[in-house]
Parts: structure tokens; C-alpha cells; sequence
């Protein structure tokens, strides 16, 4: 099958030496080899998180390390403030609520960021500490929508609640700081920014949260991360982990060393700024609103009587290049043009090229070229070192 280029928000396109990395032959994965391999990795994420804490890997996607964060975290009838801003926030809320736990919704209007003032409102409201936890979206893939973790750290911190959060599609493109902003579990996955195959979630979880974990009388069996903390004192995992995922994860953490970390959000803010530019030179409008912009995934405003499901279907016939759409509310109204993995500068520039013809040939008024002009000037006001 031929490559395609994948501009969804995950999987993502992963370079060679990470593949190459999926066919080494397979170890024991309670011998020697692999605890080394598995220590190695556990210590190389750490960093990405901004923590010394301890990071579990759990052969799952996200939604399991999310799922895992939640049913080890609290227990049923405990009360959580939910802070959705999109599809997969909301999706957080349902694994709260599937969990018996007792989910209040902090509401944002979508596009938006959490807004620290209405957290810190709600958390000063609760005076009888009933809020156990917070539940965050680092990075909103359905949206293209950012938070401001730090600021949020800081009006939860005076709280004390217990914060969870879906960093899935933001952790390893720009900075994050679990310890300095005090948050408890943080949770990402392989085929997102570290531009990994799919099969394995990262949770860190800090040091108040396994005393709390520790305590609490309701666990999972397959998901039980403190069955995880025990096995990785030995370098393992309770079950089988996906050993060719963890050999493509430590391929994947070298390649990002040798990036430097400084440079890997460069790199991600300035194809940000190239598809923004783009879409302005398009007369296009993007969804998330100023401030709040995702460094990962793009979304912009389909016009009026252009069908952006028609032209994704056009691009991967094409041109082999894969665009995202719109999820839930959003269906058919977005696309999102996700800019995580391993794609380059020219691979950018022709994807908002063919996107501009595609977009013109579809009744929009354009300006032949004026994307990728307008692309390339962006990234050309932004060199990377
Ligand atoms: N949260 C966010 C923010 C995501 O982007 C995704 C995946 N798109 C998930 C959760 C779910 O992750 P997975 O598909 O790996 O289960």
C-alpha cells in the first residue's frame, strides 16, 4: 500500500527509524531485555511531562489511560468537576459517569479554552471541599483548541482537588509542567506527537495520587495502576505490553532528544502558523478562537456551500493526503488538518495547495498560489534552529 500523507490528528505519519524500530525480533518481556527497554523509556518520558513522577505504560489507546486515570483516581459517588471543551472532553465526562461517579460540567463555549476566572468561581463556590477531582483537556482535537495549563494550575491549586488530565493530543508538541503546575495524572498516547504507531498510553501519576489511589477500596483488574506501579518496580508490566510499540517509543524518544524538545514545539508552532496563514490568504476563518489555538491540529471554518467532506475525499484519492473533518456538532462544518508526525515543510505547503485548488474548483473564490505564498511566509518568519 502506498504511503499516505496524514494530516488527521493521530496516528500520525511516523519516520522510518521508527518503524524500522516495530520489526526488531521479539524479546521475553520478563527478561532482561525489555526491562531495559521499558526503564529506558519510562525515563526518557519524563521530561515530556515536565515530572520526576512515576510513568506507567498500559497497552491501550488513550481512552484506556484515561479510562484507567479515572476508575483509579476515585471512586463511585465521589464528585468531579468536568471541564469539556469539545468531543473528547465530553467523552471523558461519559467515562466518569460510566464509572458511577458524581460529574458536574463546568459548560465552555467551544473553540474556547477553559476560562481560569469561571474555574476559579466554581472551585471558590465549593466551600465544603466537595469537588474530589478536576477533569481537563490539555489539547481539544474536535476543536483545535488549547488550554492554558498554567494558568488553570493556578487557580486549582489553592483548591486541592485532585486534576486529570487528557494531555492524548498535546503532551510532547509544546511545553508542559505536571509537577510545577501540581497536576496528579496526566495522560497521553503513542500515535499522537511522539509520533509513534498506536498502542500505548503514558501515565504519570503523582506522588499525592498513589497515596490516595493506595486507600481507595474500589479498583480495576486489567487497568489497575497499582498493580502497574508494582510490576514496574521489576521493569515489567502486569499483562503482555506491546513490545513492538515500546521498541518504536524508544526509537521515538531518541529521535525527539536529538530534535530537542525547544525544537519539536517550534517545529509544531510554526506549521500552526503556516496553515493559519494559509487559511487567512484563503478567506478562511479558523474555529479556535485567539489565545486558545492548538499547536497540533487545525480547525477552520468550512464556507458556506463548499463541501469540505468532498474535497478530504478528493485530497486522499488524489493526492493521497488524508485530512480530518468535523466530530459531533461540528460534523461537516470544520475541517481539521492535524500537524503532528513526521511531515515536512514542502509536505505541508503541498497539502494547502491541493487544499486551495480543490477549494476554488468547489465554487470559493481564491487567489491561485496565494495559500502557499502566504504558508511559506510564515514558516520563513520562523526559522528553526
Ligand atoms: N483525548 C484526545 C484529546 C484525543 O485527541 C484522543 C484521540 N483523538 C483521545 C482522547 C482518545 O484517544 P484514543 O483514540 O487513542 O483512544
Amino acid at each position: 500500500m502506498s504511503k499516505q500523507l496524514l494530516f488527521i490528528p493521530g496516528p500520525v505519519t511516523v519516520a522510518d527509524p521508527v518503524l524500522a524500530a516495530m520489526s526488531a525480533p521479539m524479546v521475553d518481556h520478563r527478561g532482561p531485555e525489555y526491562k531495559k527497554l521499558q526503564q529506558d523509556v519510562q525515563r526518557k518520558l519524563g521530561p515530556i511531562f515536565g515530572t520526576t513522577a512515576e510513568i506507567e505504560l498500559l497497552g491501550c489507546s488513550g481512552t484506556g489511560g484515561l479510562e484507567a486515570a479515572l476508575t483509579n483516581m476515585f471512586a463511585p459517588g465521589e464528585k468531579v468537576l468536568a471541564c469539556p471543551i469539545g468531543v473528547f472532553g465530553e467523552r471523558f465526562v461519559e467515562i466518569a459517569k460510566t464509572w458511577h461517579v458524581d460529574v458536574e460540567v463546568l459548560p465552555t463555549e467551544w473553540g474556547h479554552g477553559v476560562d481560569p476566572a469561571a474555574l476559579k468561581a466554581r472551585l471558590d463556590a465549593d466551600v465544603n471541599k466537595e469537588i474530589k477531582g478536576i477533569l481537563l483537556t490539555h489539547n481539544e482535537t474536535s476543536t483545535g483548541t488549547q488550554c492554558n495549563m498554567a494558568a488553570l494550575a493556578e487557580v486549582i491549586r489553592p483548591h486541592g482537588a485532585y486534576t486529570l488530565v487528557d494531555s492524548v493530543s498535546g503532551l510532547a508538541a509544546d511545553e508542559f509542567k505536571m509537577d510545577e503546575w501540581g497536576f496528579d495524572i496526566v495522560v497521553t498516547a503513542s500515535q499522537k506527537a511522539l509520533a509513534v504507531p498506536p498502542g500505548a498510553a503514558m501515565v504519570a501519576v503523582s506522588a499525592r495520587a498513589w497515596e490516595k489511589m493506595e486507600k481507595l477500596p474500589t479498583s480495576r483488574y486489567y487497568f489497575d495502576l497499582r498493580k502497574a506501579r508494582k510490576f514496574a518496580e521489576i521493569g515489567q508490566t502486569p499483562w503482555t505490553p506491546p513490545v513492538s510499540v515500546i521498541y518504536a517509543l524508544d526509537t521515538a524518544l531518541d529521535l525527539y532528544a536529538q530534535e530537542g524538545a525547544a525544537n519539536v514545539w517550534a517545529r509544531h508552532e510554526r506549521n500552526r502558523r503556516m496553515v493559519h496563514a494559509a487559511a487567512e490568504a484563503m478567506g478562511l476563518k479558523i474555529f479556535s478562537a485567539p489565545g486558545d489555538h492548538s499547536v497540533t491540529v487545525v480547525a477552520i471554518h468550512v464556507p458556506a456551500g463548499v463541501d469540505g467532506d468532498a474535497i478530504r475525499k478528493t485530497l486522499r484519492a488524489e493526492q493521497n493526503a488524508v485530512l480530518g473533518g468535523g466530530q459531533g456538532k461540528l460534523t461537516g462544518k470544520i475541517v481539521r488538518i492535524g500537524l503532528m508526525g513526521a511531515v515536512t515543510e514542502d509536505d505541508i505547503l503541498a497539502v494547502l495547495g491541493a487544499f486551495e485548488t480543490e477549494l476554488g474548483i468547489a465554487g470559493h473564490p481564491v487567489t491561485a498560489g496565494a495559500a502557499v505564498a502566504a504558508a511559506k511566509r510564515a514558516a520563513a518568519g520562523m526559522a528553526l534552529v
